[in-house]
């Protein structure tokens, strides 16, 4: 594949659901371009991220991004002083709309916060109920099956990929990396195509490559690839305050002969056989508190 990029738009909050979604999409429909939106099919537990501000980094990136203009301080209650709301049951019709636009539609997680936190060491029970009370709630909502997760936070263990090839998802997206593969993990190989984010996202990167969204798409330029591009967005940054950078970002990699797929796209046209096996650890990326899987391709 040629000069493609895929554009990966994760949901963490109601807020975002409900008001970034949408102006991403009408972006999108402005330029005739299909991505991928990734919704978690549980509460808004936002809130509970307060236990980060004790994570070494969190305060530092909150001080650069500016979290509480980013999240809203609502948004930062849910879950802690009042329950949070559940992001897809309340914004059906958008979900509708984005499948309707033929937009890909996938799964990122049911409770972003709990798997954020909790799955690297979860166990196959815990992950299980997990990955099955989203799987039936985007069932029962959208009468479709769903067929692609990506995990919040890149954060994933073994069960996740091995129960996600058992219920025959096309692919999952969980990681940072450099190319599509098949992922071994704690020594064992699940033949579940992983695509990960080879971009950084730009919470990663204002504030330390730019400030000003044309300094940063110029930043961006730097790092693309001939081939397979995949860049995650924040319905919550680029659908909200940063709406301008994406805008930006497209127009300059049309210029540049760039194609937008979605990621079932890529993975359907990307042939089994060219492949590579790598391995799926923990570890750290510039501008990113905490840990994330990146895959081991070097
Ligand atoms: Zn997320």
């Amino acid at each position: 594949m040629h000069k493609v990029i895929g554009l990966k738009i994760d949901v963490d909050t109601f807020i975002g659901m409900k008001y970034g979604v949408p102006k991403i999409a009408s972006l999108l429909s402005t330029f005739g371009i299909k991505a991928s939106f990734y919704v978690p099919m549980g509460r808004d537990n936002t809130g509970r991220t307060v236990k980060r501000i004790f994570r070494k980094g969190f305060l530092k990136k909150a001080r650069r991004i500016g979290v509480v203009k980013t999240y809203g301080a609502k948004t930062l209650l849910y879950g802690l002083l009042i329950p949070g709301p559940r992001i897809p049951n309340r914004n059906k019709s958008i979900l509708k709309q984005i499948l309707n636009e033929g937009h890909e539609l996938g799964i990122h997680g049911y409770d972003h916060i709990f798997w954020h936190d909790r799955i690297k060491t979860l166990g196959f029970e815990n992950t299980k109920r997990e990955l099955e009370k989203a799987i039936n709630t985007y069932k029962a909502l959208l009468n479709v099956e769903p067929k692609s997760f990506a995990a919040p936070g890149w954060v994933t263990n073994v069960h996740a990929l091995k129960l996600l090839k058992s219920y025959g998802f096309l692919y999952s997206s969980d990681t940072r990396g450099r190319f599509p593969f098949y992922p071994m993990m704690g020594g064992e190989v699940v033949r579940l195509m992983q695509i990960p984010t080879t971009l950084p996202t730009l919470d990663e990167v204002i504030g330390i490559h730019g400030n000003e969204p044309e300094t940063l798409v110029k930043y961006y330029e730097s790092l693309l690839t001939d081939s397979i591009n995949i860049l995650t967005v924040h319905a919550e940054i680029e659908g909200k305050n940063w709406i301008e950078f994406l805008k930006i970002y497209i127009e300059r990699t049309f210029k540049l002969g760039y194609t937008y797929k979605t990621l079932a796209n890529i993975a359907n046209t990307l042939k089994q056989e060219e492949l590579p096996l790598f391995e799926v650890v923990y570890g750290y990326v510039e501008g990113r508190a905490g840990y994330v899987c990146i895959s081991l391709d070097t």
